[in-house]
């Protein structure tokens, strides 16, 4: 299993959006400038048969509605229905993304399948385990994913604080991607305060810190523990 790192920051840094490939046809995350992201690639954008959605927040979610319209923008007709995972009201929410989109003139909900997931939801996707696990976004839920293949697992949270599901999360994986967005941890994201308490917890575990603030981003504890733009995975 290959992971590359399109985007993986919040809105309010000048680094994209939360994005990660996997292997050559997933997406976890679409964040709002992730299309931009993508075509760096080089890759056609109906390549992406599966996109896996952590929660209803423009970093994660926004970037579907142009990545969709430029699929059928490029091809008026084609046979291209990807599946969209997410949380329950995946769908309604889509929806009213793809209403804010005046480059279409078709109602694109009929060409994408949506599968909403419950905490403990697993589907397989060739040959690969996808396990969702719910974690503490404050009022927005939000979904961690857990991909599993050939006895080894990467995680990457979403958007999460502390909460107890953490830690039963980090255990399941071998990697875990972990959104270190502040200097703090508060009630909607972990901080460099609770990822070195967990650096000290898992020692024998990969723990990367992704989704930093500017200031985070560049502290010196972080360089090599820190999920870049261009970076592959690989497990
Ligand atoms: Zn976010
Ligand atoms: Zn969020």
């Amino acid at each position: 299993m290959k992971l590359k790192v399109l985007g993986c920051s919040n809105s309010w840094t000048t680094r994209w959006t939360s994005c990660y490939m996997v292997n050559d046809d997933i997406l976890m995350d679409c964040g709002c400038d992730a299309y931009k992201a993508y075509i760096q690639t080089g890759k056609p954008l109906t390549d992406i048969k599966l996109f896996l959605i952590t929660h209803f927040h423009a970093d994660h979610l926004y970037g579907l509605n142009v990545f969709l319209t430029t699929v059928h923008r490029l091809h008026k007709q084609i046979d291209y229905k990807p599946t969209i995972v997410g949380p329950k009201g995946i769908q309604a929410m889509c929806e009213r993304v793809f209403a804010t989109s005046n480059l279409i003139e078709f109602d694109f909900t009929g060409l994408v399948n949506f599968v909403e997931i419950e905490d403990g939801s697993s589907l397989e996707y060739n040959g690969i385990k996808i396990t969702a696990h719910k974690l503490d976004h404050g009022d927005v839920i939000d979904f961690g994913y857990i991909l599993s293949q050939n006895g080894k697992s990467i995680g990457y949270t979403g958007d999460t604080t502390l909460v107890n599901a953490l830690y039963g999360f980090i255990e399941k994986c071998d990697i875990c991607m972990m959104n270190i967005s502040r200097m703090l941890t508060n009630l909607k994201h972990l901080g460099v305060d609770a990822f070195k308490m967990l650096l000290e917890k898992y020692p024998n575990k990969k723990l990367l810190a992704t989704h930093c603030d500017e200031d985070v981003y560049n502290l010196p504890l972080l360089q090599d523990k820190r999920v870049e733009e261009g970076m592959i995975i690989e497990i």
